[in-house]
């Protein structure tokens, strides 16, 4: 720190120049991540109240009730009318509670989880900070959980199974109709993680596209992670969880005696809490509606067909699998794929690379311009020397 403060004008220069070398969404070369430039709607309305805390509800009691109504939204856009939850951080914070709930109901039967090889690193951490005896199942060829699988692993300590809609790797979809029966006949505990499939799935059947079940319609489903921070179009930070009613929420309750705003009860792993992401979240939800969002799935949804198609053009190229939602696995017969993404990475391409592919997920700051020159990068970094 320096002995003497500096004007804001001289430190707001030193910062553009400090923040040159990140990426910016609106460059194009951002292909790989679930994030997005949040919608300017949702950026005036985050910056205007920065200041609520969500996290001590007696001195905030009107941004409280507008989370309420923000969980409300986003449970009846999942087929929920009991629905409850929080606007969490992330999708990481949002999986960790759900398995802490999980735990606190029934952690005298057990503290085993089943979940998909292809889950999100974040239940490795839920696994860690509870203590739960993760097992990672296997997956089928189309890279969905193998139910069957699933059906072996169950033991009399299982206590909760987890359903991806929307893979991290490749944006497939489990069958969550079938962990929900299961769920039901072995009375455990399912956690749907829809981060990004929450804001897609919904509009897919509207667009003429499948759109597999996963949410509460389903009667196994205790509780759904749903991101405004990624496809919800969002600011930072901004993770979604809901579950089916108040009395799932209350398990992990911890009584907060002493806040500004009078005793208050905490289910969520951070204290303080932004209310500037719920009120962005709430007013962002209202001011797209369904149709602002089925046109930015539209848009999404296009833009991967036209990659997907582009790939599928390019000798040496191929898809692991059709695209479910905006993402896109691009695997090579002719490079190791670790290498394609190093050469791409050198020329500026901000890419996701998984064992056997290198993934894209098609977000709402991405334009037809920006896949053409990724398609054209892609086909003449496959033939460098
Ligand atoms: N769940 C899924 C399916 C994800 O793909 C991700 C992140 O990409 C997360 C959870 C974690 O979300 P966050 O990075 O917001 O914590």
């Amino acid at each position: 720190m320096n002995d003497k403060g500096q004007t804001p004008g001289r430190i707001k220069k030193e910062l553009k120049k400090l923040l040159h070398k990140d990426h910016s969404f609106a460059q194009g070369r951002i292909v790989g991540s679930m994030c997005t430039a949040p919608h300017t709607f949702a950026r005036e309305i985050f910056s205007r109240y920065i200041d609520k805390n969500v996290g001590d509800p007696g001195l905030f009691p009107a941004t409280t009730a507008l989370e309420t109504q923000t969980v409300s939204m986003l449970g009846r856009l999942l087929s929920c009318e009991t629905v409850s939850g929080f606007i969490l951080t992330g999708g990481s914070e949002a999986n960790i509670v759900a398995l802490w709930t999980a735990k606190m109901l029934h952690k005298a039967k057990g503290n085993e989880v089943l979940v998909p090889e292809s889950a999100h690193f974040s239940f490795d951490k839920a696994a860690s900070l509870l203590e739960l005896n993760l097992k990672k199942i296997r997956l089928k060829d189309d890279f969905t959980v193998d139910i069957e699988a699933v059906k072996k692993q169950l033991t009399t300590k299982t206590i909760a199974i987890v359903g991806i809609a929307g893979t991290t790797p490749l944006g497939v979809v489990d069958p969550i109709p079938e962990l929900s029966q299961l769920a039901v006949e072995r009375g455990l505990y399912l956690h749907v993680d829809a981060a990004l499939g929450g804001f897609v799935l919904p509009f897919l059947g509207g667009l003429g596209r499948p759109s597999p079940r996963f949410d509460f319609s389903l009667p196994g489903v205790s509780s759904i992670t749903i991101d405004p921070h990624k496809m919800g179009m969002s600011v930072i930070p901004g993770g979604g969880l809901l579950y089916r009613n108040a009395e799932l929420s209350a398990a992990v309750n911890v009584f907060v005696p002493y806040l500004a705003g009078g005793e208050t009860a905490q289910a969520t792993v951070v204290g303080t809490r932004s209310g500037a992401s719920v009120l962005a979240t709430w007013a962002l939800l209202k001011h797209l509606g369904k149709s602002g969002y089925t046109e930015v799935v539209r848009r999404c949804m296009e833009l991967t067909d036209f990659l997907a198609e582009g790939v599928r053009r390019i000798d040496g190229l191929y898809l692991p699998c059709e695209p479910v939602l905006n993402v896109v696995g691009v695997a090579s017969r002719k490079l190791p794929v670790q290498e394609l993404a190093a050469r791409l990475r050198r020329r500026g391409w901000a890419l996701s690379l998984f064992p056997g592919h290198i993934r894209v997920v098609l977000m709402p700051h991405l334009k037809r311009k920006h896949i053409q020159n990724f398609l054209a990068a892609l086909a003449s970094t496959l033939n460098d020397r």
